[in-house]
């Protein structure tokens, strides 16, 4: 097992860097402010320059207009382009149409990729991923899921409520799992839905802790008797849990990539203000104190960026069974560093950091969510423990 990235990612890792410096971090403000209002000009002239620099949609294989750089190469990349909570969709990788994207390259037969995949490769419409639902339905526990699909001549009834569906206020597709056995193992199927097909109902955009950007706006749905035909149906009857784990084993982790992104961001601003900021006769940065909290977050970053490097190369080898509980505990680590992070360097910017005058108020509370999305941390932790109580955790790696 190597850490380290090959001389070709590395070099490819400083192409994306100097395209975030550059052209993306300075643009964040406009793009934030032009979304509010519906926009989306400085996006649209980032994105074509991304495909001309020969960035778009990297973790595509070659064949789909992708550089076909495997989960390590995914690395290298996403935590540059995560320096900015804008940055990701900027490239077209952003969650959650590049888990989408994925699972339809893994599961789609030819007609679905051509009608699914290949337009949103070109970014020409977005999705959504539609599995929790409110309570008593599918959250953290997916066994309680009661969107239900029925036979229904070739084809099938889809009814049920959904929410926390992100992207799917504006998603031309959703991608549903409902139950179509008690099979505790089979028994969920994966169905591609069109959003604006008939049943099918926007209850509302959910207002959350944090505002509203891009393709972050969660939608609560209900369907009342979808009327699917058998196409409809997404890598088989009964593999609905099967292709949700495999999907999100590698989105948990493409998460922690553009996460630590954002937390190395956030620290080197930190390194800026604490160098120049006086206070009680010497900068903030030659106060111990001050110190202790650079060494903190430092420490996180780094214990989460080998987390999830050790992590993709274990899927990068195909061992998804293996990468299962290391998948948690990066998720778990890197999650809760940003959240660190970020609080941190309010703490450390003082009222200007508290302030919109500087993005980290608005990055806390965008990053607040990763402690519960794609599982909460407290489920996170009893899979790492239950894979270290049952002898099948090496930490030694
Ligand atoms: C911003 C955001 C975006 C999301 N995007 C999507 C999406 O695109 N598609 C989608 O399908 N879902 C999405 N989700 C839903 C997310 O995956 C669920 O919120 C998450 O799995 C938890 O489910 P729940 O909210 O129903 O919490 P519940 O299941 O009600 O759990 C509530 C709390 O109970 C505790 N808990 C639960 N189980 C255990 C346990 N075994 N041990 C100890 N404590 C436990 C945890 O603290 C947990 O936070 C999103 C959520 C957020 C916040």
């Amino acid at each position: 097992m190597s850490l380290l990235l090959s001389p070709e990612l590395t070099e490819l890792r400083g192409r994306v860097r100097a395209f975030m410096d550059e052209h993306v971090l300075a643009a964040e403000p406009a793009i934030v402010a032009e979304d509010a209002r519906g926009e989306r000009a400085t996006l649209a002239a980032l994105r074509a320059r991304a495909r001309a620099a020969g960035l778009w949609t990297p973790h595509l294989p070659a064949a789909w207009g992708g550089l076909g750089l495997g989960v390590m190469g995914m690395c290298a990349l996403f935590r540059e382009m995560g320096r900015t909570p804008v940055g990701p969709s900027v490239f077209n990788c952003d969650a959650p149409d590049q888990g989408n994207m994925d699972l339809l390259l893994l599961a789609g037969d030819d007609a679905q990729q051509e009608r699914y995949l290949r337009p949103l490769v070109s970014a020409e419409v977005t999705s959504a991923f539609c599995m929790t639902e409110p309570a008593p339905g599918a959250g953290a526990d997916p066994s309680n899921l009661r969107t239900a699909a029925t036979p229904e001549g070739a084809g099938w009834r889809l009814s049920g409520h959904k929410w926390y569906a992100t992207g799917a206020v504006d998603a031309s597709f959703l991608i549903v799992v409902a139950r179509t056995s008690e099979d505790r193992r089979q028994g969920a199927t994966l169905f591609l839905v069109e959003r604006e097909q008939e049943g099918v109902e926007l209850v509302r955009e959910i207002p959350t802790f944090a505002e509203p950007l891009l393709a972050h706006r969660e939608a609560e749905l209900r369907f009342h008797d979808v009327r699917l035909g058998p196409e409809a149906v997404l890598g088989g009857v009964g593999q609905g849990f099967a292709l949700a784990q495999q999907r999100l084993i590698p989105a948990r982790l493409t998460h922690c990539m553009r996460w630590l992104g954002l937390a190395d961001r956030a620290l080197e601003l930190c390194r800026d203000y604490v160098s120049r900021r006086e206070s009680f006769g010497k900068t903030l940065a030659k106060h111990e104190r001050v110190q202790d909290l650079i060494y903190r977050s430092a420490a996180k970053i780094h214990a989460g960026n080998l987390m999830t490097l050790h992590c993709a190369s274990l899927l990068e080898q195909g061992d998804a069974g293996a990468a299962k509980p290391y998948a948690s505990l990066a998720k778990e680590q890197v999650a809760n560093a940003l959240c660190d992070v970020l609080d941190d360097a309010i703490q450390m910017h003082g009222g200007l950091g508290y302030s919109d005058d500087l993005p980290f108020a608005r990055w806390y509370r965008y990053a607040r969510a990763a402690r519960i999305a794609d599982g909460p941390d407290e489920v996170h932790r009893w899979v790492v423990a239950r894979a270290f109580l049952e002898g099948e955790l090496d930490l030694l790696v």
